[in-house]
């Protein structure tokens, strides 16, 4: 490739094995046709789609980097840590992505039933026909649900009135310490990546402890460009991997057409003087 063309790298995407609307293979085909060189599927807690978004990749011409999207609780807080370059076949992660996939289903029967007090019925059963993984129950499909059923006009709305943190509907998970996160990314050969950090609603001391944790832990990446970020957060979370040396990564987020802010291969540049975490896998 001419140096001088700048790579479109996209290592943070949703298919349907979790809460994507697109197939692996058709997320793989919107991000070529959007002109991404290097690319990761992350769908949550899952990796059945890895073989598929790799085949389908290699196929386009794309370079692949397997990944996944882990849901850790810190600090009382649901934290997404991304693993990229893992071996999606590693045992010890598999049997912990396990774990947290059946706590989904009893979190969903939950869910489901806090929002039969709120006049929404049948939510488990609504959900679960968004799922095309019915052990990977997400908010999203709730919310896709609720829209649908007209309950609520957007899924923002969804997530405002019940399912956001906090809110009557909202149930926590029971997800990984962030050590088992980081434990089994490098049992599975993979570098971890602190994602989204600009979503998170710690305090500012949280925040400092979480980064020297995250490091001290083995954790090495941070994303900074995200569909999730403001253009000053671009900056502030540049500065943080500058800080902390942390290797830097850029991801659309992207889970659907209709609602992603971000479309797959969309990003701007990363900020200058960072060590882009492809450059460490590749
Ligand atoms: P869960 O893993 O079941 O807790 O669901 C988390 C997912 O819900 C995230 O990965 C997003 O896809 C989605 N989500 C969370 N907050 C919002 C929001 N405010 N608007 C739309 N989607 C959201
Ligand atoms: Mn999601
Ligand atoms: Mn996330
Ligand atoms: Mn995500």
């Amino acid at each position: 490739m001419d140096s001088k063309v700048r790579l479109n790298v996209d290592l943070h995407c949703h298919s349907t094995v979790s809460d994507g609307v697109l197939s692996p293979a058709e997320v793989a085909r919107r991000a070529a046709g959007n002109g991404v060189n290097i690319w990761s599927l992350t769908d949550h807690d899952e990796v059945g789609g890895q073989a598929e978004a790799r085949q389908v990749a290699e196929s386009l011409g794309m370079t692949y980097i397997p990944g996944i999207e882990i849901s850790v609780t810190w600090a009382e807080h649901t934290l997404h840590i991304v693993g990229l370059g893992i071996d999606p076949d590693n045992e010890e992660m598999n049997a912990g992505l396990d774990r947290i996939r059946t706590d989904r289903v009893s979190r969903a029967h939950e869910m489901s039933g806090k929002l039969e007090t709120f006049g929404i019925k049948d939510a488990f059963q609504g959900a679960l026909r968004y799922a095309d993984n019915p052990n990977l129950l997400s908010r999203t499909h709730f919310a896709r649900y609720i829209v649908e059923a007209g309950y609520c006009k957007t899924m923002q709305e969804v997530f405002d009135k019940y399912l956001a943190d906090g809110k009557p509907g909202y149930v926590a998970g029971d997800w990984a310490s962030l050590e088992e996160a980081l434990g089994w990314i490098k049992s599975a050969g993979g570098i971890a990546v602190i994602a989204h950090p600009g979503r998170y609603k710690y305090s500012r001391s949280e925040f400092i402890t979480l980064f020297k944790t995250f490091k001290l832990m083995g954790g090495r990446g941070i994303e900074v460009v995200t569909g999730s970020h403001t253009v000053d957060q671009y900056h502030q979370y540049a500065h943080v991997a500058r800080q902390y040396g942390f290797l830097a990564s850029c991801g659309s987020d992207f889970h659907s057409p209709q609602e992603s802010p971000m479309d797959l291969g969309k990003l701007p540049p990363l900020p200058s003087g960072l060590q882009p975490v492809w450059e460490a896998i590749l």
